[in-house]
């Protein structure tokens, strides 16, 4: 089995899409037990894939708040919200 084709199946993988014809995830994890280099590419690609997951997610935020008037708005209503610590 070679590893790129190993590679483009758990980059598939981890895009959510469908294996290529002829691999399984069984396939893959018994590469993966075998492989180093194609241990590390996997860690390596979850780690991207997270990274940009994350910031995407940044991003859905900040559109969600940029049209209800700002964080700033945002924060204000969860102040009033929570139970307020008194005072003294
Ligand atoms: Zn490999």
């Amino acid at each position: 089995m070679l590893c790129s084709r190993i590679r483009t199946a758990l980059s598939a993988r981890l895009d959510g899409e469908a294996l290529p014809p002829g691999l399984t995830a069984r396939r893959l994890d018994v590469h993966l037990a075998g492989c180093q280099d194609c241990r590390r590419w996997d860690a390596r690609a979850r780690a991207l894939t997270a990274a940009v997951g994350s910031a995407a997610a940044h991003d859905d935020e900040a559109a969600a708040s940029a049209g209800d008037g700002g964080p700033a708005s945002v924060e204000a209503l969860l102040a009033r919200l929570r139970p307020g610590r008194r005072a003294g």
